[in-house]
Protein backbone atom coordinates (compact mmCIF):
# COMPACT_ATOMS: atom_id res chain seq x y z
CA UNK A 1 0.00 0.00 0.00
CA UNK A 2 1.29 3.70 -1.05
CA UNK A 3 -0.27 6.54 0.11
CA UNK A 4 0.20 10.31 -0.64
CA UNK A 5 -0.07 13.37 0.78
CA UNK A 6 1.31 17.22 0.88
CA UNK A 7 0.73 20.50 1.66
CA UNK A 8 -1.66 23.02 1.08
CA UNK A 9 -0.25 24.12 -2.02
CA UNK A 10 1.60 20.57 -3.53
CA UNK A 11 5.03 21.71 -3.80
CA UNK A 12 5.99 19.71 -0.77
CA UNK A 13 4.70 15.81 -1.13
CA UNK A 14 5.08 12.35 0.06
CA UNK A 15 4.58 8.90 -0.51
CA UNK A 16 4.62 6.64 1.97
CA UNK A 17 4.40 2.75 1.64
CA UNK A 18 3.02 0.08 3.99
CA UNK A 19 1.68 0.52 7.28
CA UNK A 20 2.64 3.02 9.97
CA UNK A 21 4.72 1.76 13.14
CA UNK A 22 2.31 3.86 15.14
CA UNK A 23 -0.26 6.54 15.35
CA UNK A 24 -0.77 8.87 18.32
CA UNK A 25 -2.19 12.13 19.19
CA UNK A 26 0.10 15.05 20.88
CA UNK A 27 -1.34 17.61 22.86
CA UNK A 28 2.26 19.47 23.86
CA UNK A 29 2.90 23.05 23.63
CA UNK A 30 4.88 22.91 20.75
CA UNK A 31 2.87 21.22 18.85
CA UNK A 32 -0.14 23.09 19.79
CA UNK A 33 1.71 26.35 18.27
CA UNK A 34 3.56 25.21 15.67
CA UNK A 35 -0.19 23.73 14.00
CA UNK A 36 -1.84 26.20 15.40
CA UNK A 37 -4.48 23.68 16.33
CA UNK A 38 -5.23 22.58 19.91
CA UNK A 39 -3.94 19.03 18.97
CA UNK A 40 -1.02 17.26 16.37
CA UNK A 41 -2.23 14.26 15.16
CA UNK A 42 0.31 11.93 12.91
CA UNK A 43 1.51 8.38 11.75
CA UNK A 44 5.24 6.94 12.63
CA UNK A 45 6.71 5.39 9.33
CA UNK A 46 10.26 3.82 9.46
CA UNK A 47 12.40 6.59 7.55
CA UNK A 48 13.01 4.31 4.62
CA UNK A 49 9.49 3.82 4.04
CA UNK A 50 8.69 7.68 3.17
CA UNK A 51 9.99 9.65 -0.15
CA UNK A 52 9.53 13.43 0.15
CA UNK A 53 9.72 15.81 -2.86
CA UNK A 54 9.98 19.30 -2.65
CA UNK A 55 12.25 21.75 -0.60
CA UNK A 56 10.89 22.03 2.75
CA UNK A 57 11.89 24.76 5.44
CA UNK A 58 12.87 23.56 8.96
CA UNK A 59 11.78 24.44 12.26
CA UNK A 60 14.60 23.07 14.77
CA UNK A 61 12.11 22.53 18.33
CA UNK A 62 14.26 20.90 20.28
CA UNK A 63 17.76 19.43 20.16
CA UNK A 64 16.79 16.60 18.24
CA UNK A 65 13.34 17.43 16.65
CA UNK A 66 13.23 18.93 13.20
CA UNK A 67 9.86 19.70 12.18
CA UNK A 68 9.48 20.25 8.22
CA UNK A 69 7.07 23.02 6.57
CA UNK A 70 6.43 23.86 2.81
CA UNK A 71 8.04 27.65 2.63
CA UNK A 72 5.52 28.87 0.01
CA UNK A 73 1.97 27.67 2.45
CA UNK A 74 3.24 27.16 5.60
CA UNK A 75 1.88 24.07 5.97
CA UNK A 76 2.95 21.30 8.38
CA UNK A 77 4.16 18.36 6.67
CA UNK A 78 6.18 15.89 8.93
CA UNK A 79 9.01 16.20 11.12
CA UNK A 80 12.21 13.98 12.11
CA UNK A 81 14.54 13.69 14.59
CA UNK A 82 18.62 14.05 13.86
CA UNK A 83 19.88 10.37 13.83
CA UNK A 84 16.34 9.12 14.31
CA UNK A 85 15.39 5.98 11.68
CA UNK A 86 11.08 7.45 11.79
CA UNK A 87 9.83 10.33 10.43
CA UNK A 88 6.29 12.10 11.67
CA UNK A 89 3.86 12.59 8.85
CA UNK A 90 1.08 14.94 9.63
CA UNK A 91 -2.54 13.02 9.66
CA UNK A 92 -3.99 15.93 8.07
CA UNK A 93 -1.41 16.51 5.35
CA UNK A 94 -2.67 12.89 3.84
CA UNK A 95 -4.73 13.29 0.89
CA UNK A 96 -6.91 10.71 1.79
CA UNK A 97 -8.79 11.32 5.00
CA UNK A 98 -9.23 8.60 7.82
CA UNK A 99 -7.45 6.20 7.16
CA UNK A 100 -5.65 5.64 10.36
CA UNK A 101 -6.57 5.46 14.08
CA UNK A 102 -4.09 7.14 16.69
CA UNK A 103 -4.19 4.48 19.59
CA UNK A 104 -2.61 7.04 22.12
CA UNK A 105 -2.52 10.73 23.36
CA UNK A 106 0.94 12.33 24.59
CA UNK A 107 0.78 15.04 27.04
CA UNK A 108 -2.66 14.44 28.19
CA UNK A 109 -2.65 17.46 30.86
CA UNK A 110 -2.64 20.26 27.81
CA UNK A 111 -5.14 18.67 26.66
CA UNK A 112 -8.32 21.24 26.19
CA UNK A 113 -11.27 20.64 28.40
CA UNK A 114 -14.11 20.79 25.89
CA UNK A 115 -12.45 17.47 23.48
CA UNK A 116 -14.10 14.40 24.19
CA UNK A 117 -12.61 11.84 25.55
CA UNK A 118 -11.23 9.13 22.50
CA UNK A 119 -12.41 5.97 23.76
CA UNK A 120 -9.57 3.04 24.09
CA UNK A 121 -6.99 5.17 23.69
CA UNK A 122 -3.65 5.22 26.25
CA UNK A 123 -2.57 8.41 28.02
CA UNK A 124 0.93 9.62 28.48
CA UNK A 125 1.64 12.64 30.75
CA UNK A 126 4.65 13.22 28.41
CA UNK A 127 5.86 11.58 25.10
CA UNK A 128 5.10 8.16 24.62
CA UNK A 129 7.51 5.89 26.37
CA UNK A 130 10.08 3.89 24.23
CA UNK A 131 10.23 3.49 20.34
CA UNK A 132 9.90 1.98 17.16
CA UNK A 133 6.91 -0.68 16.93
CA UNK A 134 5.31 -1.19 19.72
CA UNK A 135 2.12 0.99 20.91
ZN1 LIG B 1 2.89 24.30 0.28
ZN1 LIG C 1 3.90 17.47 20.78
Amino acid sequence: MTLEGGCACGAVRFEASGEPWRCGLCHCMTCRKLGGSVFNAFAIFPREAVRITGTTAIFRSSERGRQHFCPACGGQVFALETGGDEIELRLGAFDEPDRFRPTYEGFIGRREGWLPPFPGIRHYAGNREGRGRTE
